[in-house]
């Protein structure tokens, strides 16, 4: 007998024989061979691909009824063997910043959180690619929770989708300011550990008809997994940002444990063969500043030191604290005595303002309510 759990109530599973596929996620070719496998003649295969990626992802339509430059027969085909899905939203949280955190629920009834970042000039979707991650840096809290799956590209576009209805940013037409115009893979998980579906879903985030995103707009971090960033340059051509946090291989050993695979001068020499290298597509590097751990000047200077002739900008983060972490924020002062040394060196050092720190939406904080949650119904 199977067991019926909340879950199985509310969320269709994927692996359910009555589950339709969903359309959301698919490549284009992958589209239109779905299309075509359900009974779509080939020659108009192509046509109608066109037609139903607009609705999905220029409209935001997920209701083939709404889809009305399609016959009649035809959107009754296309309900009978196919959904437009999104994960759905079991919390919104909205920061007293404007910071929007969603807690999203997907097949298997497991969770992850999108974060969305109101600025003046732009607004980010900081999204997930993992649910948990494998890695364990010491100073994260998703690296306290082990990798229960990858997201599929349909979870990791239906972030984009959800935002997108909340935000109420449908149909505006090219060239209009709009509400969510960057994207950051800097939520749950290590991007580069789930590459396919990370590119087939960023390709779908850059395809100009669709959510049209400039690959500008795009930034894809990593704590260092140096064979896929090159691969990263060719395959999405994303902007790309590396997780640095400390100058010596001792230190990072201990903060981002896949230095002892690839330290840092594997790392840096990885990143001077980067093809798409350039000083109008810099490297961003993150530097989180850990009181006493790696925010001293002379950090600074090896720092300045490590990544020369590499065209780069530094960010600064300052630590976010969550239950139970082992380290404490540096001080204002020390932050900006590191960054001016930067600074000196001729390398843009910004000071990354944490957002959403009232609803634990901020770099690194990410699924702890959640486990939180989870841990005290199980007490
Ligand atoms: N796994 C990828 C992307 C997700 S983490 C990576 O590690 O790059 C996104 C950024 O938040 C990384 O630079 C990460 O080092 C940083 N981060 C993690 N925990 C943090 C914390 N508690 N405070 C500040 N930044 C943190
Ligand atoms: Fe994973 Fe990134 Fe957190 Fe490290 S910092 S544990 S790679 S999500």
């Amino acid at each position: 007998m199977t067991a019926i759990t909340p879950d199985s109530l509310t969320v269709p599973r994927k692996d359910a024989p009555e589950a339709k596929p969903n359309l959301v996620g698919l490549t284009r070719d992958g589209l239109h061979d779905a299309l075509i496998a359900a009974g779509t003649p080939e020659k108009q295969a192509k046509m109608r691909t066109g037609q139903i990626w607009g609705w999905i992802y220029q409209k935001g339509v997920s209701d083939f009824a709404e889809m009305t430059n399609l016959a009649k027969e035809y959107r009754t085909m296309l309900a009978d063997n196919f959904t437009v899905a999104r994960p759905e939203i079991v919390t919104k949280q909205v920061s007293a910043d404007g910071t929007r955190k969603y807690l999203l629920r997907i097949n298997g009834g497991h969770e992850v959180e999108t974060v969305y970042i109101p600025e003046e000039d732009r607004g980010t979707l900081c999204i997930s690619s993992q649910v948990g991650c494998t890695l364990s840096c010491s100073f994260c809290h998703t690296g306290t929770q082990k990798l229960v799956r990858n997201l599929t590209p349909a979870e990791i576009v239906g972030q984009i989708l959800v935002a997108r209805d909340d935000l109420d940013e449908w149909g505006i037409p090219p060239g209009e300011k709009r509400m969510l115009s960057n994207i950051v893979l800097m939520g749950m998980g290590e991007p580069l550990y789930n590459f396919d579906n990370v590119r087939d879903a960023m390709k779908i985030a850059m395809d100009p008809e669709g959510i049209s995103l400039s690959r500008r707009r795009i930034t894809l971090s990593t704590s260092g997994v140096v064979p896929e960033i090159a691969r990263a340059g060719d395959e999405i051509g994303c902007m790309i940002a590396i997780s640095f946090h400390a100058t010596n291989d001792e230190t990072r050993d201990k903060l981002v444990p896949i230095n002892k695979r690839w330290n840092i001068a594997t790392l840096l020499q990885g990143l001077r063969d980067y093809p798409r290298l350039s000083n109008s597509e810099r490297i961003t590097f993150e530097y989180v500043m850990l009181k006493g751990v790696n925010d001293t000047d002379a950090d600074a200077h090896r720092l300045v030191r490590l990544i020369d002739g590499i065209p780069a900008k530094i960010n600064l983060i300052p630590f976010n604290e969550w239950p139970g972490a082992p380290y404490e924020r540096s001080s204002n002062n020390r932050i900006r005595a590191f960054g001016d040394i930067v600074n000196a060196a001729g390398y843009a050092s910004p000071v990354r303002k944490p957002r959403g720190e009232d609803i634990m939406a901020a770099c690194g904080q990410l699924k702890s309510e959640t486990e939180r949650g989870r841990r005290e119904k199980v007490r």
